[in-house]
């Protein structure tokens, strides 16, 4: 028998709101355990919005870390400005929430859901599966654990390492007069704006013309109907779906479109198949991807023997690892490790995706 009922190993959004969802879900604070770096949840996110000065979410009104989605942050802003705005455009699907709404929401919500008394401040190193339960770096073992520790590290392009011009959009930097930006979706789109606003020439180099999507995932994959086709699909195939799906994009924007019109008539943005000689190259090439890249999921499926696909581990529908799930324990991956089950995981309805199928699980073992 487990020791103790849950853990969470990560200590980032994808981690808090599944301990929100347990928490709703009438699991006492002293009944789950969180592994993780940082006290803040949000430390990570918060970092790299900050250096791409990030204004407003890309997701909508239900992009929170409440166990529910509704009511999402707009009723929250109705209440406080007694303005009904943000309902209309929620309806509409066009209220986004802005980054400091957001940050003041998981602050709220850290100081009343018990999150620092679960804490346990550690960088796994191995999670083990012994017996009836998972051991994480000797501690446990815990019946039911979830796994969400993000992405692995940042990419960057390998004919760009040690370039000293280069600096990775998600690292704090501020703009040179000439700036050329790797990349095509969602942060280099708001690079190109925020260097022309610091009064900088843009040269954008691209693989491909940028995809302009309002999320960043059709909406119609994350359809009962459309996670059922993706779900029910061979791999290779399932593969080929994420690679199209996830390719870089951002949103249809009117104010962006025009900003960068009269830039590129004033001679100050362009695009190019390459870098070439500006003063600052901005790597707005998003994040290393796969299980190899990070050390825990390495080690899980080696230790394991766990199936795999491309660069993803094999999951159940339910975000579960098949190998390693039965009647009394659960092994459950969050975030963007979880794509294989939710192509959306890396995002705050990904997180909640994971979250509710993790706590029916866990219901479904106590009851029993
Ligand atoms: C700039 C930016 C803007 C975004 N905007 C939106 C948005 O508007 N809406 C939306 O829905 N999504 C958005 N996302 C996507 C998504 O919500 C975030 O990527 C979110 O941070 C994912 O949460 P996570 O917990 O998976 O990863 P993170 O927040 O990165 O947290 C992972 C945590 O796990 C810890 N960890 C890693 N390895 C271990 C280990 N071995 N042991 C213990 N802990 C470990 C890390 O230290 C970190 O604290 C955005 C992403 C970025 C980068």
């Amino acid at each position: 028998m487990a020791d103790q009922p849950v853990a969470v190993v990560g200590s980032g959004l994808a981690a808090f709101c599944a301990y929100v969802t347990l928490r709703h879900g009438g699991l006492e604070p002293g009944e789950v355990a969180v592994f993780g770096p940082t006290a803040d949840p949000a430390h990570a996110w918060r970092r790299r919005a900050d250096a791409i000065s990030q204004r407003a979410m890309r997701s909508e009104s239900d992009g929170h870390c409440f166990a529910s989605s509704f009511p999402g942050l707009a009723i929250r802003t109705i209440n406080r400005r007694s303005s009904l705005g943000p309902l209309v455009q929620t309806v509409l699907d066009r209220y986004h929430p802005t980054v400091e709404e957001f940050l003041d929401h998981v602050s709220a919500l850290r100081a009343r859901c018990g999150w620092d008394e679960s804490l346990r401040p550690a960088r796994v190193e191995r999670v083990r599966a012994v017996g009836e339960g998972f051991e994480i770096d000797g501690q446990g073992p815990f019946a039911h654990v979830l796994v969400a520790p993000g992405h692995p590290g940042l990419a960057r392009p390998a004919e760009l390492a040690g370039d000293p011009r280069a600096v990775h959009a998600y690292e704090p930097h501020g703009y040179a007069s000439s700036v050329t930006v790797v990349g095509a979706g969602l942060a280099a789109a708001t690079e190109w704006l925020n260097a022309l606003a610091a009064g900088a020439t843009v040269v954008s180099v691209r693989r491909r013309e940028p995809v302009r999507r309002p999320l960043n995932v059709p909406r119609s994959l994350l359809s009962r109907r459309g996670l059922g086709r993706f779900h029910a699909a061979p791999a290779a195939e399932r593969l080929a779906t994420l690679e199209r799906v996830l390719a870089p994009s951002f949103p249809p924007s009117r104010h962006v479109d025009r900003v960068l019109a009269d830039a590129a008539r004033a001679g100050r943005f362009a695009t190019a198949p390459s870098v070439n000689g500006s003063a600052q190259i901005i790597c707005a090439t998003g994040f290393a991807r796969g299980y190899r890249a990070d050390p825990l999921l390495s080690r899980l499926v080696d230790d394991h023997g766990l199936e795999t696909a491309g660069h993803l581990i094999v999951l159940d529908p339910d975000s579960t690892v098949p190998a390693l799930t039965g009647r009394g324990r659960t092994l459950a991956l969050a975030g963007v490790p979880a794509q294989w089950a939710y192509p959306a995981a890396d995002t705050l309805a990904g997180a909640k995706y994971s979250a509710r199928r993790f706590l029916r699980r866990v219901r479904a073992c106590r009851t029993r």
